[in-house]
């Protein structure tokens, strides 16, 4: 067999061109090399299969390729248009600038996480949303954890471990990413006594199942779904006494959690930890993402008692949130020190109370950029549409907003090549066609979109 020669010039000879130094400087030495050998071995294959081998600048132009993916970040900014505002799988409350700036001086210095500057003295990391907590909820005491069902786990191995909580059949809820209180409560150590029907329980059914070894009783806010029709609850106020009378704790999990009354930015109610503190619960647990608009954070707040015995939980621990979103979470409760600016600070709230004539020419702005983009193939248009909250935050309740849509045959395509600007746009597909809703469209949003959207066209059919 007659040897052949090399079709690919040596890595040495790559690594001392311009091109390669360039990749070096950017990435390193390792990676250059990595990506200029495996590049080298393609060609070597692709050579021996009979195709031709391409030069060096080709060579090399596909290691940076390989290069550019290997170093792009994975988790990558998108434009919500999905109509849900605190979406779960986009990360939530979009956080306020004092957040966001107050995060990023913690994570960049060293801080006073647990450290006290009158004494000199070690610290205590939740103390510097402690006293905020209890000035806005009226609670006795609070700690912090990872997020909420990292709550309700410290709450429930705290204070049940080995012993029974009797919930209703109607709030055995699952959430989202495999959060099932009837899964949590097993990891939690406790026994699940269910209590009552779907739709019906009643104050005999909590009387009925307390015994010796019931630890708390247990109300979880019905997120995600409502029931309605024949049911029968029994209100916070008299599982409050009957919990008292049994000399058990008595626990509201509220997932959502508002911390200010949402009638009076014009939203539908939801409970506020307050209002359930005030009902008589000794503790309250929810999420520091969804109505609150603060970072991924669980709060727990109430008796002063309770909230020590959590805290000296070895858990507590491994559930314990670090000195960026701790800060992140101080700067957006203090927000709330001023709340009726909190429409325009926290934007959160500022895409919910969005006035749907600002969505409205918002999406006409949309409109007018996506019609050339797309072509004569697709009609646009600007349609009414209902945003929802999101989170399992009020799912009843639906938020007049307005949405461009996009009709036409295979709207999954424009779908699929909106997902693939440098910018990705999410809707979703309904009726049959693609609905943009423009509620969560920012200005940021939208200069970042004029850039891009003139190459949706590219590609197109
Ligand atoms: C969302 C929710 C949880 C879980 O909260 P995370 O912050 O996502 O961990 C628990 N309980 C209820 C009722 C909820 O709505």
């Amino acid at each position: 067999m007659p040897a052949t020669r090399s079709p690919i010039p040596s890595i040495d000879r790559l690594l001392r061109t311009p091109a390669a130094a360039v990749l070096l400087a950017r990435f390193g030495r390792d990676a250059t090399l990595a990506a200029l050998r495996a590049e080298a071995e393609a060609v070597r294959a692709a050579f021996r299969a009979g195709a031709q081998p391409p030069g060096e600048i080709a060579l090399i132009d596909a290691a940076a390729d390989r290069l550019a993916r290997l170093f792009a970040p994975s988790q990558r900014r998108v434009v919500n248009l999905t109509g849900t505002v605190l979406h779960t799988n986009l990360g939530r409350a979009p956080l306020p600038e004092e957040a966001i700036a107050a995060a990023a001086e913690a994570m960049r210095h060293p801080t006073t996480l647990e450290f006290d500057l009158a004494t000199g003295r070690r610290g205590e990391r939740d103390h510097h949303v402690r006293s905020l907590l209890r000035e806005l909820t009226g609670a006795e005491d609070a700690t912090v954890v990872n997020n909420n069902a990292a709550a309700v786990l410290l709450v429930l191995n705290t204070l049940a471990k080995g012993r029974e909580v009797p919930v209703s059949r109607g709030e055995l809820i699952e959430i989202g990413g495999s959060f099932r209180m009837p899964e949590i409560m097993a990891r939690a150590g406790c026994r699940l006594v269910e209590i009552g029907t779907t739709n019906r329980t009643h104050a005999r059914d909590y009387r009925d199942a307390i015994g010796p070894r019931t630890a708390l009783l247990m109300r979880v806010h019905q997120a995600n779904f409502a029931i309605s029709g024949f049911t029968a609850r029994v209100a916070d106020r008299e599982l409050a006494a009957i919990a008292k009378n049994a000399g058990a704790p008595f626990v509201t999990d509220l997932g959502a959690g508002a911390l200010v009354d949402l009638d009076r930015f014009g939203l539908p109610h939801e409970p506020t930890a307050r209002e359930a503190l005030a009902a008589g619960a000794d503790l309250v647990t929810f999420s520091g993402d969804k109505l609150l608009g603060g970072p991924q954070a669980g709060l727990v707040v109430g008796r002063a008692d309770l909230i020590r015995r959590l805290n000296r939980n070895p858990l507590k621990r491994a559930l314990r949130l670090d000195k960026g979103r701790l800060a992140a979470l101080e700067a957006v409760l203090r927000l709330y020190r001023a709340p009726d600016l909190l429409p325009q600070r926290l934007p959160a709230l500022a895409l919910l109370t969005r006035p749907e004539s600002a969505i409205r020419a918002a999406a006409g702005r949309l409109m007018d950029r996506l019609r050339p983009a797309l072509g004569p193939a697709w009609q646009v248009a600007v349609e009414p549409c209902r945003s929802q909250i999101g989170s399992g935050a009020l799912p009843e309740d639906r938020l007049l907003s307005a949405a461009v849509t996009v009709a036409g045959k295979g709207v999954e395509s424009v779908a699929s090549r909106l997902r693939a600007l440098p910018v990705p746009v999410l809707g979703r597909i309904g009726e049959g066609r693609l609905w943009l809703d423009c509620r969560c469209l920012t200005d940021t949003d939208e200069r970042d979109l004029a850039a891009v959207l003139p190459d949706l066209g590219r590609g197109a059919m």
